[in-house]
C-alpha cells in the first residue's frame, strides 16, 4: 500500500473521531497495532488479549478509561480500510447493544490491514504514521501517547536491539534507530531529554569506568584540530537534553566505540551533573551516568487482566527493569505535566535548572504485596517533602480529597480535570497505616 492513501485514510479516521479530533482512544488503538508491525508480532490480536494494554495506555495519557467509550471508539475504526477486524461468528440481532459487549462476546481479531503492516516495516513509515495517527490532539497528549509507545518517542530501548549489538558505522546507528544523528555525540534536546550519547573517547575529559561514565558535553572545540577552544554550556541542546534527563530521570542509550565500529551497551541514568575546569583550561559540563541495572527481564508481577473492573489494570508483563523504569518515567511525566509540576498537596513548584521539578508518587504501591498498578489513576504529582510524608502515612487523603495531616497543606488534594484518581486507591492506602501511629509531630526534638 502507498503511503499517501495511508495518509489519505489516517486523515479520514480523524475527521471521523468523535467530539472533534480530541479522543486519544483511536491514536493509541492504532499505534499499538504499528507497534506490532514495527515488533514482527502478530498482525491481528484478539480483542481480548489487547484491551487492557490499550486501556493502560490510554489511561497514562489521560484519556477517558470507560471501557463503552473505548470499545466505542474502537469500534468507529472498523470500516477504515486500513484496519482488520475479523469476526468469526456471524452477527446476530444483539450486536446492536453496548461496543463494549459486542466486542467482549464477539472478541475479533484485529490489527492493521496486510498493506499497511507491511509499509510499516520501514521504520520511516513507522514513525510517519505514529505522528499522522496523533494529529489532532492536544501537542501534550499527542506527545504522550508517541512516547508512551516508545519506539516512536527515540527514547529507552530500541525493539530488535540487544545490549552488545554492533555496528558498522555511525550510519549503521542512524538506520537502526540506535543514535539517530550522524554527526553529534549527544541526540536530545532541553525540551524532551537526551535519547542517547555516543562515548567515543572524543573529549580527553572523558572518563569510562564500565558501568559509570563521566561523560562530557559537547561543543567548544575547534572543527579541525578538535581541541578545546571555548567554555562549553549548558544551553548547547545535547548538553541541555542530558539536563532535562537527570531532572526526569528519564534514562538514555549509550553507544561505545567498539573494535570495529559501535556497541549499544544498554541504558543509562543522568545521575548528576555539573561543570568543571577541563584539561584544557576551558569550562566543561559533565555528568555522571549510571547504568540501570537489569534483572534479566524480571519485571512487574502484577495479576494477568481478564477483566476491566474500573478500568485501570496492569497486564501481566515481563519487562526489564531499564523499560520499566522508562515506562514509568513516561507515565509520571505525563502526570507531572498535567499538573505544571506543582505539588498535588501543598502546592510547592520546585523549579531545576529552569525545569519544572515534581515527582509521580504511586497511591497504592507497586509490587507486591501491594500490587498497585502503574497507571495514572494510582499516581500523584507531589514535591519530595509531600511524597516520603505521603508514603510514610503521614499524609493521608479522604474520599473527597481533603487532606489529613498536622502538616500544613492545601487542605484539599488539588486535581485537574484530565488526571482521574482512583478513590479505591486512595483507600487501599488510608487502610496501610490505620494501626500506625502517624499524625503525631515530636516536639521533643526542640527541647
Ligand atoms: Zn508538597
Amino acid at each position: 500500500m502507498e503511503f499517501a492513501e495511508i495518509e489519505a485514510e489516517l486523515e479520514q479516521i480523524r475527521r471521523g473521531r468523535p467530539r472533534g479530533a480530541k479522543s486519544a482512544h483511536q491514536p493509541a488503538a492504532l499505534i499499538l497495532s504499528a507497534q506490532r508491525a514495527a515488533r514482527g508480532q502478530d498482525r491481528v490480536v484478539p480483542w481480548r488479549d489487547m484491551r487492557a494494554q490499550l486501556a493502560e495506555a490510554i489511561a497514562a495519557v489521560g484519556g477517558s478509561v470507560d471501557q463503552e467509550t473505548i470499545a466505542e471508539r474502537v469500534l468507529g475504526l472498523k470500516d477504515s480500510p486500513i484496519v482488520d477486524f475479523v469476526f468469526s461468528a456471524p452477527s446476530t440481532s444483539r450486536d446492536s447493544g453496548p461496543a463494549d459487549r459486542l466486542l467482549d462476546e464477539r472478541n475479533p481479531l484485529l490489527g492493521l490491514s496486510d498493506g499497511v503492516y507491511q509499509a510499516l516495516g520501514d521504520r520511516e513509515n513507522l514513525e510517519r504514521f505514529a505522528k499522522l495517527a496523533v494529529d489532532g490532539l492536544p501537542d501534550r497528549q499527542a506527545r504522550s501517547i508517541r512516547e508512551y509507545f516508545g519506539i516512536f518517542a527515540g527514547f529507552g530501548e530500541v525493539p530488535g536491539v540487544s545490549v552488545g549489538a554492533l555496528f558498522r558505522d555511525r550510519a549503521d546507528l542512524v538506520k537502526h534507530g540506535v543514535h539517530r544523528n550522524g554527526q553529534a555525540g549527544i541526540v536530545g534536546t532541553r525540551e524532551r531529554g537526551a535519547e542517547s550519547v555516543v562515548v567515543s573517547g572524543g573529549y580527553e575529559d572523558d572518563k569510562d569506568l564500565g558501568d559509570v561514565i563521566i561523560y562530557t558535553g559537547h561543543g567548544g572545540r575547534d572543527q579541525v584540530t578538535r581541541r578545546q577552544i571555548e567554555d562549553q554550556t549548558f544551553d548547547a541542546p545535547g548538553n541541555a537534553g542530558l539536563v532535562t534527563s537527570h531532572v526526569d530521570q528519564v534514562p538514555v542509550r549509550v553507544i561505545r566505540r567498539a573494535s570495529a565500529g559501535y556497541r549499544y551497551d544498554g541504558l543509562f541514568q543522568v545521575e548528576r551533573y555539573w561543570s568543571e575546569r577541563g584539561r584544557s583550561g576551558f569550562m566543561v559540563c559533565r555528568y555522571r551516568l549510571v547504568k540501570v541495572a537489569d534483572e534479566g527481564g524480571q519485571g512487574l508481577d502484577l495479576p494477568a487482566a481478564t477483566t476491566l473492573p474500573s478500568g485501570n489494570v496492569a497486564p501481566e508483563r515481563k519487562l526489564t527493569t531499564a523499560a520499566r523504569i522508562l515506562r514509568q518515567r513516561v507515565l509520571s511525566r505525563a502526570v507531572k505535566e498535567l499538573h505544571d509540576h506543582r505539588c498535588q498537596l501543598c502546592d510547592i513548584r520546585l523549579v531545576i535548572a529552569g525545569r519544572g521539578y515534581a515527582q509521580g508518587a504511586h497511591i497504592r504501591p507497586l509490587g507486591q504485596p501491594h500490587d498497585g498498578t502503574d497507571t495514572a489513576d494510582n499516581l500523584l504529582c507531589l514535591c519530595p517533602n509531600c511524597h516520603v510524608l505521603f508514603d510514610n502515612g503521614e499524609i493521608l487523603v479522604a474520599d473527597n480529597f481533603e487532606i489529613r495531616s498536622s502538616y500544613a497543606n492545601r487542605g484539599v488534594l488539588r486535581t485537574v480535570r484530565d488526571h482521574r484518581i482512583n478513590l479505591d486507591n486512595l483507600a487501599y492506602h488510608r487502610g496501610m497505616f490505620a494501626g500506625v501511629a502517624v499524625g503525631v509531630v515530636s516536639s521533643a526534638r526542640t527541647r
